[in-house]
């Protein structure tokens, strides 16, 4: 257990802000030591991963716990199909890699995605075309509230665009330990996506190592790399607004782009936040030292020195503007820390374990 730990190389924006009390957890013994050490103290629990889908709004006045459970166990085979179960705190980018040069298909399109294989069940990460969702057969978690583990079979994680039950109902109650996802054999590869399959169009039957590396390209040359330049990836979610909303914008807006989610059974489309905050004139801006970044729209960029409040503040005006022109409220991807009505955060209040 370390006090007043500085959390700027746990946090992919790059922002300064320190943990009262913070933990590396390596084993589910040091995760059940640390929750006990919360619960005496009455401290609340942040629970960090790779620190990129974060914003770190200020010191975190808790204990914030350093997921690095490690392992990755094959735990059956049958005709086509694998299982493997990874702990949380396996890099996810290195696992892809890892599913792919066994020859354990389906994850190729996420490739790149940093962070924790414990945090992609909480959004159900997604990319080009793929969402972890539909590879996830189940999610091992920890209980805070009963202290038991337990296993939740991808049918009741309600799963959808960026979207899970870990964000709603078990919000601040459950820690993941572990995931099981089911991949395939084949080589049948998914290039649904546009940009994807143009990259792909000079190859005559992609294989997932032929996806891998197009995911990779194509990721390298439009998103920043955080060592270089802090950022959190897609600072807001595409908004989903209901189908005449959508015609409505339409006739304003000819060129507004959308297509129609198959979230729900409500006919509704989803619109690239990243086109409104271009029309809202807020591409390559910069307020301080905080910036849109000038590839993609929709990635809120560190220049180096940014102070949270710079974060906000560019986030806030960006919103503001495309409400003012659209009527569409932007929706922060990013988990803020500590947490606001913006979208708080994971806080688990330990009972007794
Ligand atoms: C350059 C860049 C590109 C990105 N591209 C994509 C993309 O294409 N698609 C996409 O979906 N996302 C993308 N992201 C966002 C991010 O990579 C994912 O959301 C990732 O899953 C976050 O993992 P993490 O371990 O860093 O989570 P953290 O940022 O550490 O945590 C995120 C949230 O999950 C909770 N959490 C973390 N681990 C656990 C656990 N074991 N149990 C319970 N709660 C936990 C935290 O408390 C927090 O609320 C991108 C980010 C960056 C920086």
């Amino acid at each position: 257990m370390q006090e007043n730990v500085e959390l700027q190389a746990l946090n992919t924006f790059g922002l300064s802000a320190r943990a009262r009390y913070f933990c590396v957890v390596d084993t589910l013994a040091a995760l059940q030591g640390a929750l006990r050490f919360a619960h005496e103290k009455q401290l609340p629990v942040f629970i960090l991963g790779g620190g990129s889908n974060i914003l770190l709004r200020d010191n975190v006045p808790g204990l914030v716990l350093h997921m690095l459970i490690k392992g990755i166990a094959k735990l059956s085979e049958a005709e086509g199909s694998v299982r493997v179960q990874v702990s949380c705190g396996e890099n996810w980018h290195a696992f892809v890699t890892y599913c792919l040069a066994q020859g354990w298909h389906g994850l190729e399109n996420l490739a790149l995605i940093p962070g924790s294989v414990g945090a992609a069940p909480i959004q159900n990460i997604g990319a080009y075309g793929v969402e972890a969702g539909e590879l996830i057969e189940s999610v091992t978690a920890l209980n805070t509230v009963t202290g038991t583990i337990e296993t939740i079979a991808a049918a009741d994680c309600a799963f959808a665009y960026r979207d899970s039950v870990f964000k709603r109902q078990y919000r601040g109650s459950r820690i993941i330990l572990s995931v099981v996802f089911l991949l395939h054999r084949s080589t049948k590869v998914n290039v649904s996506y546009a940009s994807l399959a143009q990259a792909l169009a000079g190859t005559p039957a992609p294989q997932p190592a032929d996806v891998f590396a197009a995911v990779v390209a194509i990721r390298r040359s439009r998103l920043p790399d955080p060592a270089l330049l802090g950022n959190a990836g897609s600072f807001f979610k595409n908004p989903v607004i209901g189908i005449s909303e959508y015609a409505s914008l339409q006739q304003r807006h000819a060129d507004l782009p959308g297509h129609e989610s198959s979230d729900s059974d409500v006919r509704q489309v989803k619109v690239p936040a990243a086109w409104l905050i271009e029309r809202a004139g807020w591409k390559g801006r910069r307020l301080g030292q905080a910036g849109v970044y000038e590839k993609q729209s929709l990635v809120l960029i560190n220049h180096g020195a940014a102070r949270a409040e710079e974060i906000v503040a560019l986030a806030q005006a960006i919103s503001r503007d495309v409400e003012q022109q659209f009527g569409i409220l932007l929706e922060p991807e990013v988990q803020w820390v500590p947490g606001t009505k913006h979208g708080d955060f994971a806080m688990y209040l330990p009972q007794e374990l």
